[in-house]
């Protein structure tokens, strides 16, 4: 039987990871890999976690199987973090092993529910989004979204190519911090994508993989809420990951919202998906989750520290910006700046950034994403001059 199986083709980001390993240079430079790490390269256990897991071995006595759906504590405190009060009656939802299993649960319940629809996508998007709607066999199309001269939202093609949507298509939409792009919606065009959406009876379906990352916690979701009141049926696939911390965890929640006189179907149908694919989902990562958020001090941790990363981030976009504008003697790349998140797409072809990585010894994903996380103060400088001579 196995002999029948053909090789996969190699991930892209994890070649980029060798390739980073095996070069001895000792300048050399990782924007490559998606996660967040502190200025000495660390990707440290937040505070708030390290608290609560010790506090856990302290309380916890069994470690017998938790509810299908996984803790209603734990559900309620995710809907309460993204959704904020007064979804309770509507919101269905999972524990998921992280925000892909979230993913793949969405996109699962989608295909029992409405198996013709098609799934859109924007262009670009993260590839898992593609490569799990085209495992399991379903329609798909894509929207128009990175403007490849200005670094922004292509917000005319948006519009154009959603104004396509049929009635019932599920429209996915990156909550906050696009991957790869790092280009956001303004709050206006949230308001006029909602509306085209509206009109075309759209389901929206949104990828939550960084709130706190972006404009804050509370901002970050601003636009899913906006879309949680304006629908009658919204899927939320959120990450704790990043904004906890927590990857390996695999931490994660799918929401449905649906009609209160529905919510009860949905839930069971979701326990289901989860009782199909893995029975009960990883709790460690989701309890943390839970205790930080029910408990005052250590929320407040949290969030200073989930606060203290997002400034760090946006730092390093501004002195990156800074030191292009000096570099290239433009401003160019001041898209940099007002990007949002761990990504920043900056518009370099292949070729320059194979010559960044072999040259410079700095790693980027083909499509020239990196990740400004992986800066720091002193290499932010490097990186500009080195930009500024493959694309100056
Ligand atoms: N969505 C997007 C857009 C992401 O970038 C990621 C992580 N790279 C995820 C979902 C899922 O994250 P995880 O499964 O690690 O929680």
């Amino acid at each position: 039987m196995l002999e029948t199986l053909n090789p996969q083709p190699q991930d892209k980001i994890l070649q980029l990871i060798a390739m980073y390993r095996d070069d001895p240079r000792d300048t050399k430079i990782d924007l490559g890999v998606g996660v967040y790490k502190d200025a000495t390269g660390l990707t440290p256990v937040m505070r708030a976690v390290k608290a609560a897991e010790k506090r856990l071995w302290e309380v916890e006595v069994t470690k017998s199987y938790t509810g299908l759906a996984g803790e209603p504590a734990y559900n309620a405190a995710m809907v309460g973090m993204i959704l904020g009060a007064g979804f309770a009656e509507r919101a269905a939802s999972v524990a998921t092993p992280g925000g892909t299993g979230a993913i793949r649960q969405a996109l699962e319940l989608i295909k029992m529910a409405s198996p013709g629809a098609t799934v859109w996508l924007s262009n670009p998007t993260w590839p898992n989004h593609p490569s799990i709607i085209k495992y399991l066999g379903m329609k798909m199309a894509e929207y128009r979204y990175f403007d490849a001269e200005t670094r922004g939202v292509d917000f005319a093609g948006v519009l154009e190519d959603l104004g396509k949507v049929a009635k019932g298509d599920i429209v996915l939409l990156h909550g906050c911090c696009h991957n790869p792009t790092g280009a956001n919606f303004t709050a206006d065009q949230w308001a006029q994508v909602a509306g085209v959406l509206e009109a075309r009876g759209a389901i929206p379906f949104i990828d939550l993989a960084y709130q706190g990352f972006g404009d804050g916690l509370e901002e970050d979701a601003a636009a899913t809420r906006m879309i949680a009141t304006r629908f009658p049926e919204v899927l939320i696939a959120a990450s704790c990951s990043k904004n906890f911390g927590i990857y390996r965890e695999r931490t994660g929640v799918l929401i449905a919202l649906t009609d209160p006189a529905r919510r009860a179907v949905v839930q069971g149908n979701l326990a289901f998906l989860n009782r199909q694919n893995y029975s009960f989902p990883p709790d460690h990562g989701a309890r943390l989750v839970t205790m930080i958020l029910e408990d005052d001090a250590l929320r407040a941790d949290w969030k200073a520290e989930l606060e203290e990363v997002r400034l760090n981030m946006l730092t390093l976009r501004k002195t990156l910006a800074e030191e292009l504008r000096k570099a290239t003697n433009s401003d160019r790349f001041d898209f940099v700046a007002d990007h949002r998140g761990m990504f920043s797409r900056l518009g370099l072809t292949e070729a320059q950034v194979a010559v960044l990585r072999e040259t410079h010894g700095i790693y980027m994903v083909g499509d020239s994403r990196i990740n400004i996380a992986g800066l720091n103060a002193r290499t932010v400088p490097i990186l500009a001059a080195a930009i500024a001579k493959v694309a100056g």
